[in-house]
């Protein structure tokens, strides 16, 4: 199928997705009508389970098997050192970027003072993992155990010593390297064969949820809700396009068209993982990152690089801050920004983590952690739409990594009526 065909058909999915399920919201059809139970929670809900489902099951295939071919081609030494280094660097640098923006532009708008407190629901915070537990989660001790629990960041370094130990193994390397492309080529196949579905699994997940989706809440928490969503549309269209324009000397336009289809995946499922196949097929063929750039820098960004994520937080601690009357001094601002670009690393890319990750910020300050009651019941919608920030901020350091290693194809960059093909 053309791209330009499948990218339409997923923003139809997702437009009439939003538009019919908030039409059903606003009739107010219960939950018993029948509609309801055979259509929306029966049929659509099923389908948007199960196409949730079938993404997930291509994580932990595709980062092992890509990121394999791509550590096994670079075969460690400098040039991996000089991408690992350089990708972490960025990633860092966007997030706490992103946050300076959100609490710029909080403390500009002040979306917290008047709210009523007497409303606050209760909220009492899954215990949050410390820095240290953090780091040592990081190495994994049974392979099979990381990828049975699908944890990414255990999967990406068992890869990566896989990868290596294949170049330096001469030709029992070059056997096994060669059978982990065929597999990494029938894996892509496989994410193109659930993206030809996608326009409906898309579909199914947003008319599932607006129509048992609640406004009220964003009417009483209208400024922080546009508040966050403010700055997530500014740090995409500033600090991505400006990074696309004079990092990676590109244009940013061809950057967003590219990029629509897996923002649209992002908000649908609001998890960075279930994306992720969809993003690295993206960044490979839609963006022209070569492989052995895009296996490593796409799984660490949907792991450890959450720009929307962090803007979310930095706008929450200041409404919540003047919620509750608390002043925040120059370094307790400080401290979120190093707060939240570590709680970024901290946070898995699944739906409503954030917000978890939110009360390690919130004690670092000694803000009140129930503070995030107040806001809990408009994250669902701004979790969706971080989403989209987070893995469209993957998908621009992807590119600019690539672009200084002279890893980047130019050609795929510009052709955006490529048909659909694995390699
Ligand atoms: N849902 C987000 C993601 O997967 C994480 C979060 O902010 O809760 O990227």
């Amino acid at each position: 199928m053309d791209r330009s065909v499948l990218t339409r058909n997923i923003l139809i999915g997702m437009i009439s997705g939003i538009l019919l399920g908030s039409v059903l919201h606003a009739i107010g059809l219960r939950d018993d009508n029948l509609l309801m139970v055979l259509l929306v929670n029966g049929l659509f809900d099923v389908g948007g389970q199960v196409f949730v489902i079938s993404l997930k099951l291509l994580v932990v295939p595709l980062v092992f098997v890509s990121l394999v071919c791509g550590a096994s081609n670079l075969g460690g030494g400098a040039s991996m050192g000089r991408i690992g280094f350089k990708t972490v660097a960025l990633y860092l640098l966007t997030t706490a970027v992103a946050i300076t923006l959100a609490l710029t532009v909080a403390r500009w708008v002040e979306p917290g003072t008047g709210i009523d407190l007497t409303t606050q629901t209760t909220f009492t915070p899954p215990e949050s993992p410390s820095l240290k537990q953090v780091v040592v989660n990081i190495f994994p001790s049974n392979p099979i155990d990381a990828m049975a629990r699908g944890n990414m960041l255990q999967v990406i370094v068992f890869a990566i010593l896989v990868g290596i130990a294949i170049a330096h193994s001469g030709e029992h390397g070059a056997r096994l390297k060669a059978n982990l492309e065929d597999w990494n080529e029938i894996i892509m196949r496989l994410v193109m064969m659930l993206m030809y579905v996608a326009p409906f699994g898309v579909f199914c997940l947003l008319i599932a949820l607006f129509a048992n989706m609640g406004f009220t809440a964003i009417q009483d928490l209208l400024k922080y809700f546009l508040c966050v969503a403010g700055v997530l549309v500014l740090h995409f269209a500033l600090t991505y396009g400006l990074l696309i324009r004079f990092l990676a000397r590109l244009n940013p336009i061809d950057f967003i068209r590219q990029v629509a289809p897996v923002m649209a995946y992002a908000f649908s499922t609001s998890s960075s993982n279930a994306t992720l196949p969809v993003t690295l097929e993206t960044v490979e063929h839609r963006l022209g990152v070569k492989n052995e750039v895009a296996s490593f820098t796409v799984p660490l960004g949907a792991t450890i690089n959450m720009d929307g994520t962090a803007i979310m937080q930095g706008v929450a601690t200041v409404f919540i801050a003047q919620a509750y009357g608390i002043d925040i001094s120059l370094s307790g601002y400080l401290m979120v920004i190093l707060t939240a670009t570590l709680a970024s690393i901290g946070t898995a890319g699944v739906p409503g983590v954030g917000l978890i990750m939110l009360a390690m910020v919130l004690q670092q300050v000694g803000l009140p952690v129930e503070g995030i009651g107040l806001i809990i019941g408009v994250d669902r919608l701004l979790d969706m739409m971080r989403t989209a920030v987070n893995v469209t901020g993957d998908a621009t350091v992807s590119t600019i990594v690539a672009r200084s290693e002279d890893a980047f194809d130019e050609e795929i960059y510009h052709s955006p009526n490529r048909e659909m093909t694995a390699s």
